[in-house]
Parts: structure tokens; C-alpha cells; sequence
């Protein structure tokens, strides 16, 4: 079964509001028209109880009970009975019917509980709904003092009430009216605004659907919208710049691989190709080209390590092999095996430690760290030109600084270096063995640990690469 209908925010929107519109007010018509039924009823009981009370006070004065015949009387009894829609009869102390504005049963005897009650004294008032009358039974008294306690007989007092019963149902007509006109009114106004709520909302989804087929450079909304959907559309664009972005920054970089790995082949094939077309090359030549080939070869290869370093480094920080490493030690290391390449530029190197420093850190990640900046700092250094080393470390961080006495980086440039195939000189860094990739890896695995890398540097005068990482990996959080 398909629930997609159910889920629908209009739907939903819908038989909310028709459930929580419709509910109060029929509820409230129906509490109103209750009331309204039982005010009326309580009323023409009241009524008929202060005529019939008014009426016994007479027929207690003049005896009527002795004496029905009294014209006057007789007609006021009438003309009461027929304008409350009923009928009033009198009952002697022997049950004897003396006196019935129906005209019907006068002189039969009336055995029933009521009179019994009523010659007893006791006064009734109520409503009977089978026979649709209220009905009012009072005592008569004997005119006299002890009048409280004589009782004499009784006055039946019955009043139709089909009258308040016909009000009674068109009220209720009326209210079943205003309900389906509360019902309609409720309909219209949510489906209107259910239907311009959900409006822009498809319209936002159809955009998007568009622009995944083909991208027409359209803003995703035009014209105005509700605030919360122009807030998704924005969240939306920004999101589509983003993409866009990595897409652009994609093809660049194949682009670029393209390119520098083009670059050693193109060389090898002009220096194979000068060595196949020209006849009787002398030994010393291919012995050279061969060498340069070589040479070429090295960078390929160099390359491409690089670039596989950096794909590695491009994973999720799930890949971290952590483990408590000494770091002192680890730039010992990595200066013992480069120092044969600062030698032979006549570059002396030195290590700095203010402390022992042992962090959690991805050894293997952070060697390439150290190696490309230490290596840089000799590449691009003078001959005779110094590399300083230096560690130091705080309650959460540790850093350490790379400081040459090189060409430096122009300010304009220092912002880019970390891209990558990026270089300041490209002639010196391809002299240099360079592929561009060193500092990129550099920042990837500094990221990676949750650290940060900068560099200050003056051109002529050298540079200094500080590297900040934390000594816990788990306590920083970014
Ligand atoms: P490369 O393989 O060319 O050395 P890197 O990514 O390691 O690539 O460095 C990018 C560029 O930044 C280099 O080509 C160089 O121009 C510049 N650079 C890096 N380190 C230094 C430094 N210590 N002194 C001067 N320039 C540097």
C-alpha cells in the first residue's frame, strides 16, 4: 500500500486543521443548543407553576373546589389551560375529578400516586419527555388559618410543549447549517492555504529537478517566497557553488596530473628520438641522453609516489594509524637521512629540543610532514645556507618550526604554495626533482592530526614553516 498521499505535508495540513477548526465548534453548537433547550423548559415550568400557584390562591378564596360552577373562575381556568397548550383539573380530597378544562373525565375518581402525593401536600414541577408535557400538580389548602395543613385537594396543571420541541429542532436545523457552512469555510481556507504553502515548495522541487537534468544557470527561486523556503533554496545554492567548486578544482587537478606527467615523457621522447633518427651517434652521447632519460624517468616516478601519497592522504581520518610517538626522536631520524643532501649543498642543519615530546600521531603521516618541509629548506636554501630545527610543546599542543636562510616566497604567493602543483619558481623546483605535490601532502596530513601549518617568509632572507599539532588526537575538536 502506498502511504505517500498520508505523508503529504497537505494532507496533513488538511485534516489537521479541519479536525482541530471542525471540533470546537461542534462541540460548542451542541453545548449551546443544550443549554438553549434546557433554559426554555426550565422557564415554561417556572411559568406554569406561578400561574398554577395563582390560580390556587383563587380557587382556595372562592371555594371553588364546593363550588365549580363559579363562571368567572371557570373561565380563567379555560382560558390558562388554552394558552399554555394544556389542560387543568381540579381533584377533591376524595380523588373525585370536580372540575377538567378538557371537559372529559369530571366526577371519575383518580387513583394515582401523584394525587396520593399531592393530597399529602407535596408539590411537583417537571418535565416529561414520552408525553412531551411539563407538568405542575399543587396543593389546594382550606382558605382559613390552619390552611397549611388542610389540604383539600389538589390542581393538575399539564402544558404542552410540542411548541418549544418545533424551536427546539429548527435550532437545530440551524446549527447543523452553520456547522456545514463552518465545515465548507474551514475546507476552502485550507486548501488555499495548504495549496500556497505547498506551492513553492514544489516549485523549488521542480527547479531542483531541472537543474539536475541541465544546469540553465537560473536562480532556483524566482520572485518571493516564504522565508523558510528561500532559506532552503539558499542552503540549496550554496550547496551547488560548493559542487561546483570541487568539480571545477577536479578538473584542474586532472588537468594538471595530465600535464605533469606529460611533461617527463615529452623530454624522453625528444631525447629518444634524437638518438633513433640521428645515424652513428657517438658512445658519449647515449651515454648522456641514456642518463637524462634516467633522470626523467626519477621524476615519473617521483610523481606519481606523490600523487598516490596524496590520494592516500585525500581518505577519511578513519585510515589514522595512531600510535605514542617520540617526536625528538622522529626529526632525529629525518635529519640523519637528509643529511647527505644538505651536505652537498654545504648546508648545515641543527635541532633545537626546549623538552621531550611524546604525541599520538600517525608516525608515517607525519614523516612526510617533516621530510617535505626539512627538504624544502634545503632545496630552496643557498649553498652554505643554514636549516634550523626546532620543537617545543604547550599542555596541548606541540610545535615545530623549519626555518632556512633560502630564496623565500614572495607575500603575494605564500597563500598558494600549499596547492597543489603549485610552485614560485618552476624551473628551480623541477631542477630540484620537485613535483609540486610536497606541501599539499604536507597540509593534508597536518589536517588529518587536526592541526594547522603556516609559513612567514622574506623573499632573499628565508622562510619559516611552524607546524602546530595536538599532542592527543581525541581531545581537540575543531
Ligand atoms: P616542490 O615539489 O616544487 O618543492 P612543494 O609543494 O613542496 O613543491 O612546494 C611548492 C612551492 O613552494 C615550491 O615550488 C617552492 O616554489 C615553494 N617553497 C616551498 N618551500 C620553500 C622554502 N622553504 N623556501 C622557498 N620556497 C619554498
Amino acid at each position: 500500500m502506498n502511504f505517500k498521499a498520508m505523508r503529504s505535508m497537505r494532507v496533513c495540513l488538511i485534516f489537521t486543521l479541519l479536525l482541530f477548526g471542525m471540533l470546537p465548534v461542534y462541540v460548542l453548537m451542541n453545548l449551546l443548543v443544550l443549554q438553549h433547550r434546557q433554559y426554555e423548559y426550565e422557564t415554561r415550568i417556572q411559568q406554569v407553576r406561578e400561574i398554577g400557584r395563582n390560580l390556587t390562591g383563587k380557587i382556595e378564596q372562592n371555594g371553588y373546589l364546593e363550588n365549580p360552577s363559579q363562571a368567572e373562575l371557570s373561565a380563567e381556568l379555560s382560558a390558562m389551560a388554552e394558552a399554555f397548550d394544556g389542560r387543568i383539573f381540579l381533584i377533591n380530597r376524595d380523588l373525585v375529578m370536580v372540575k377538567d378544562t378538557a371537559g372529559r373525565e369530571e366526577g371519575r375518581t383518580l387513583i394515582s400516586g401523584e394525587a396520593i402525593r399531592a393530597l399529602g401536600g407535596t408539590e411537583y414541577a417537571g418535565y416529561e419527555k414520552a408525553s412531551e408535557t411539563v407538568k405542575v400538580i399543587l396543593p389546594l389548602h382550606l382558605s382559613g388559618e390552619d390552611k397549611e395543613t388542610q389540604v383539600i385537594g389538589a390542581l393538575f396543571f399539564y402544558s404542552g410543549t410540542e411548541t418549544l420541541a418545533t424551536e427546539h429542532r429548527r435550532l437545530g436545523e440551524n446549527a447543523a447549517l452553520l456547522l456545514v457552512g463552518s465545515f465548507v469555510m474551514i475546507l476552502t481556507v485550507t486548501l488555499v492555504v495548504s495549496r500556497m504553502l505547498t506551492r513553492s515548495l514544489r516549485t523549488l522541487s521542480a527547479r531542483i529537478d531541472s537543474i539536475t537534468e541541465s544546469n540553465d544557470g537560473r536562480s532556483l527561486l524566482e520572485g518571493r517566497s516564504f522565508y523558510e523556503v528561500e532559506q532552503i533554496a539558499e542552503a540549496f545554492e550554496r550547496m551547488m557553488q560548493r559542487m561546483a567548486a570541487t568539480e571545477k578544482s577536479r578538473q584542474e587537478f586532472v588537468s594538471n596530473v595530465s600535464h605533469e606527467l606529460k611533461t617527463p615523457l615529452t623530454a624522453i621522447k625528444v631525447l629518444s628520438d634524437s638518438l633513433v633518427l640521428e645515424p652513428d651517434v657517438p658512445i658519449e652521447m647515449y651515454q648522456e641522453f641514456i642518463a637524462d632519460i634516467n633522470s626523467e624517468i626519477d621524476r615519473e616516478a617521483k610523481i606519481v609516489n606523490d600523487l598516490l601519497s596524496l590520494v592516500k592522504l585525500d581518505k577519511t581520518e578513519g585510515e589514522m594509524n595512531l600510535g605514542e610517538v617520540n617526536i625528538n626522536k622522529l626529526l632525529e631520524t629525518i635529519l640523519r637521512r637528509l643529511k647527505p643532501l644538505a651536505l652537498k649543498r654545504g648546508i648545515e642543519m641543527t635541532l633545537e629540543s626546549y623538552r621531550t615530546v611524546v604525541a599520538q600521531v600517525d608516525e608515517v603521516k607525519l614523516s612526510l610532514v617533516f621530510t617535505n618541509l626539512i627538504e624544502n629548506a634545503i632545496k630552496y636554501n643557498r649553498d652554505g645556507g643554514r636549516v634550523m630545527v626546532s620543537l617545543n610543546s604547550d599542555h596541548r599542543y606541540f610545535y615545530v618550526r623549519v626555518e632556512d636562510t633560502g630564496i623565500g616566497i614572495p607575500e603575494e604567493e605564500q597563500g598558494m604554495i600549499f596547492e597543489r602543483f603549485y610552485r614560485v619558481d618552476k624551473a628551480r623546483s623541477r631542477e630540484n626533482g620537485g613535483s609540486g605535490l610536497g606541501l599539499s601532502i604536507t597540509k593534508s596530513a597536518v589536517q588529518m592530526h587536526r592541526g594547522a601549518v603556516k609559513v612567514q617568509s622574506v623573499p632573499g632572507v628565508g622562510s619559516i614553516f611552524t607546524v602546530r599539532i595536538p599532542l592527543s588526537f581525541a581531545l581537540v575538536v575543531q
